[in-house]
């Protein structure tokens, strides 16, 4: 058997982040460039050696990186914006990914719906493309020295142009006849590697609801790039969602084989008739690439079976969804994992046996497996049962509490919600607050991390985090903020704070996923039913509430927010699994208007992100997302007061659904914009109140008082005073004391400058 297993991409970071190590070091000058690319080969040999192990036969080159592939992709056809030409090589590369001392880093935007970042290509029409393939050929080469022969990824013209920017004015593919020749041009050049060339060609923006003007680009791209060379075979690869515009083009190309996403992309099959009249090879989709769950291979093999009722089987190659970029590495360094739930995982490495053995069973049976691959099955099998049976997965408690779980909105409308909460709040118009956290001092640090690792005591704990939040306190009074906040010095991160205290939670201690460049996260996971088995933040707030008598507001993270930034379980349906969390949120809202707190802000920052890739799959979300925030917020009662914060500004396609959220406050960030994202708020004739960041924390930069006063101005031209609050873009948890006490002592004066000249 061979030319039967496929993988589309690898990550590249290294087990232990190697890559990330030396790249920070080299960027330090604490190595050379020489040292970098020493790395880079060895873990580029020993990535090739786990697919080749792992019986893996399209194993890919070209998938590596030192930074990104659509850098790369930019730098292999000569699209270097004007101000990096001067520069040469590495110094050029990540000049142009993070800006040096003369020049602005590009952009960074998300890989689709992922929390993987994109380098975005600037393209102008002056532009004069040129092919560089020096990284394609030499890591060909590489890995046939080590006697691997691989399939060449590669970035397709039409994805590339799709996600680049045009910095002089006019449109991104109104440069594809420019370069498209250099795409030919590069075919040409790897033809002669080899006798037989796989080149896999990615185009994932096939799966967006793409305009006619774009989809009449496929033809001709691909009837051109195939007609280079005879001996190309080309495999144009999509995932995360359908592509069945895109694949009834290529049917009608002579591409060798179309790559679909069947686990992101259920609606693929539509196209499988088609596919199987063109006699093409389909690279099927079939192991999860954006999770971490152990394959259930029974469910595997019958979707690839309903597959093979349309496409022939010998047509057939079994594949990731995806690139295995999205996955953590390896569960070989999970030490301290709960056995039972390591159990339940697969990382990259584990899923190249998943996928070997979903072919060897799909064409040979399970007569023909060895006694090793007999062994991986039975235990395949029993993990998959296990997992449908745990107590610690199913309980029985949440399953039966929040299907039955009817309070859906809270009491009250905001007309009669707002007019209670001002007369017992009694803030004045411009109210001044922030969005939650203050510095996380290297103190605040140190002392969370002596907690966990068992160094101090918990009573020392608490009394430097509550010597910690008097410091916020106090300086909150001090500068004459209004509505204050206990600044989240127990908080690691947004969302792990709050899964380290659900049940049903599980934490990694190396399931890193690159986020961009050399930085990576470590999302949590949902395996189980979420349940709160004991107050969360009740604690920490209501000690901060007992130091002032200003309102303190409670912090907590949204469903939401929370469901999109951890690995979810995939043997229930993402909206249940919000539900659970948004129940367990509204207990947690109760308990602190219970204990007096009388303002409590629900963080939504990836509520957008979440938004599904395609327009038919919008409505759903939309309609579960914002079930779930107002389910979580249900138990407030009229008077106390929600608040949601969400970290950007562009709301134009969404601004009805977060009016239907029904916050009473919502503070955004607009201080980069001016007032202009602002009017869309007065345009639909929203009356709940809004705080538009006055100014930026992405920055060091300490804003004045003038330039404050300026921005609120600003402000008060699209929406009425009354229904204005006055607070930065975003947590300040990044920044230091120096540029937060002055900024902040600005803010407090530009409101009063402003208030005293209404008020003449
Ligand atoms: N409350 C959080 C903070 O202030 C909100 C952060 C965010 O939305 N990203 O840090
Ligand atoms: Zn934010």
């Amino acid at each position: 058997m061979s030319n039967k297993s496929y993988i589309v991409g690898f990550p590249r970071i290294g087990e232990q982040r190697e890559l990330k190590k030396s790249l920070e070091d080299f960027w330090a000058q604490k190595c050379t460039f020489d040292d970098v690319k020493k790395v880079a080969g060895e873990l580029k040999s020993r990535h090739w050696e786990y697919q080749k192990k792992a019986g893996i036969d399209f194993i890919s080159s070209n998938d590596f990186s030192l930074y990104d592939t659509m850098l790369d992709t930019a730098v292999m056809l000569g699209a270097i914006p004007k101000r990096f030409q001067a520069l040469k090589d590495e110094a050029r590369y990540f000049a142009m990914a993070r800006g040096n001392k003369e020049s602005v880093a590009m952009e960074m935007t998300k890989w689709f719906n992922t929390n993987y970042h994109y380098i975005v290509p600037e393209l102008s029409l002056e532009d004069q493309y040129r092919l560089n393939s020096e990284k394609i050929i030499n890591e060909y080469k590489e890995a046939k020295a080590q006697g691997i022969k691989t399939k060449i990824n590669l970035i397709g013209p039409i994805t590339f142009l799709g996600l680049s920017k045009r910095v002089d004015r006019g449109e991104t593919y109104a440069l594809h006849s420019k370069i498209l020749p250099v795409y030919e041009e590069l075919l040409r050049e790897i033809s002669p590697l080899d006798d037989e060339i796989t080149l896999q060609i990615d185009e994932p923006v096939f799966v967006k609801d793409n305009e006619t003007k774009v989809l009449s680009l496929i033809k001709p791209t691909y009837d051109r790039l195939a007609a280079v060379s005879d001996n190309i075979n080309i495999i144009v690869t999509t995932y995360f969602e359908h592509s069945n515009e895109a694949t009834k083009v290529l049917v009608n190309t002579p591409v060798w084989g179309i790559g679909l996403d069947f686990l992101h992309g259920p609606k693929n099959s539509e196209s499988l008739e088609l596919i199987a009249k063109s006699g093409k090879k389909l690279i099927a989709g079939v192991v999860d690439g954006r999770n971490i769950w152990k394959n259930d291979i029974e469910a595997t093999l019958g979707l690839l079976e309903n597959i093979a009722k349309s496409v022939s089987k010998e047509n057939i190659i079994v594949s990731s969804s995806c690139s295995l970029l999205h996955t953590p590495f390896t569960l070989k360094y999970e030490e301290k994992m709960d056995a039972e739930i390591k159990n339940w995982l697969s990382y990259a490495v584990e899923k190249l046996d998943e996928v070997s053995l979903v072919t060897k069973l799909f064409f040979e049976g399970e007569d023909k497996l060895n006694e090793e691959e007999k062994r991986a099955l039975a235990d395949n099998r029993k993990a998959n049962e296990s997992r449908r049976t745990s107590t610690r997965i199913h309980d029985a408690e949440v399953q039966k509490k929040v299907p039955d779980f009817k309070k859906l909105c809270r009491d009250g409308a905001y007309e009669e919600r707002i007019k209670l909460q001002k007369a017992l709040l009694g803030y004045k118009e411009l109210a001044t607050t922030t969005i939650g956290s203050f510095p996380q001092t290297p103190e605040v640090r140190k002392a969370r991390k002596e907690f966990k690792n068992g160094v101090i005591s918990k009573k020392e704990y608490e009394a430097q985090m509550k010597a910690y939040i008097d410091e916020c306190v106090a300086f909150q009074e001090e500068c004459g903020l209004e509505i204050l906040v206990h600044g989240e010095p127990e908080r690691n991160d947004m969302v792990e704070y709050f899964g380290e205290q659900l049940k049903g939670y599980g934490f990694s201690q190396n399931g890193w996923v690159q986020s961009y460049g050399s930085r990576c996260v470590k999302p949590p996971f949902i395996y189980g039913d979420i349940s709160r088995p004991k107050p969360m933040t009740v604690d920490w707030i209501t000690y901060a509430q007992s130091r002032t008598e200003k309102p303190m507001k409670g912090m907590l993270t949204g469903p939401v927010t929370i469901l999109n930034w951890s690995f979810v379980r995939d043997d229930k349906p993402r909206d249940e699994v919000s539900k659970q969390i948004a129940v367990a949120l509204s207990d947690e809202i109760d308990d602190l208007q219970n204990a007096g707190i009388k303002i409590i802000q629900v963080d939504e920052a990836a509520f957008k992100e979440g938004y599904p890739l395609r327009e038919e799959n919008i409505g759903t979300y939309e309609e579960w997302a914002v079930r779930d925030f107002k389910i979580a917020v249900s138990s407030a009662r009229k008077e106390t007061q929600i608040h949601t914060h969400m970290c950007y500004s562009e709301f134009n396609d969404i601004i009805k659904t977060i009016e239907a959220m029904d916050a009473d406050v919502i503070s955004i960030e607009t201080a980069r914009s001016g007032n202009e994202l602002l009017k869309i708020f007065k345009e639909i004739g929203y009356k709940q109140e809004v705080g538009p960041g006055v100014y930026d924390i992405h920055s060091p930069r300490v804003p004045s008082v003038e330039e404050i006063v300026k921005q609120i101005k600003l402000l008060l031209e699209v929406l009425p005073k009354e229904q204005l609050w006055i607070n930065p873009d975003c947590g300040l948890k990044t920044r230091k004391w120096e540029e937060v006490k002055p900024s902040l002592t600005n803010m407090v004066e530009a409101v009063k400058i402003v208030r005293n000249e209404l008020n003449r």
